[in-house]
């Protein structure tokens, strides 16, 4: 049986990773009701190999779960060093996808990556 993330508990806004592992580990759901629904609906969806989440997807590979500063990183460095085609929100998260990453508020984190960089805020001016 694999361990809790130790960073999770550090992390109260990404409970829902610890609450997913929980309840395929342990069967055990959070107290509250509406908590309780959201992931017993969403574990399915879901799987734990070697002690790491991943999310099943359609016609891709399994998604690597990734933590708010892991997140964070790989979400920068594939809009502005990697692809450095400096795609719009959408199209960087389903790069991120493709690329086999997964977190639950990826697209509204790209969003936000995209109006920080200073590149597409140039060509956004630009174009207005
Ligand atoms: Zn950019």
């Amino acid at each position: 049986m694999h361990a809790l993330h130790p960073s999770l508990k550090s992390q109260p806004k990404w409970f829902w990773i610890a609450d997913i592992i929980r309840c395929k580990q342990e069967s055990e759901l959070p107290e509250k009701k509406y908590d309780a629904d959201c992931v017993r609906r969403r574990a399915p969806s879901f799987e734990i190999v070697d002690g790491q989440l991943y999310k099943r997807s359609f016609g891709c590979p399994l998604l690597c779960c990734l933590l708010p500063d892991e997140a964070k990183i790989v979400s920068m460095e594939a809009h502005r060093v990697t692809c450095a085609a400096h795609h719009g929100a959408n199209t960087l998260a389903r790069k991120l996808i493709i690329k086999g990453f997964y977190w639950h508020t990826m697209v509204r984190d790209c969003i936000d990556e995209v109006r920080k960089c200073p590149t597409c805020q140039a060509f956004a001016k630009k174009d207005a």
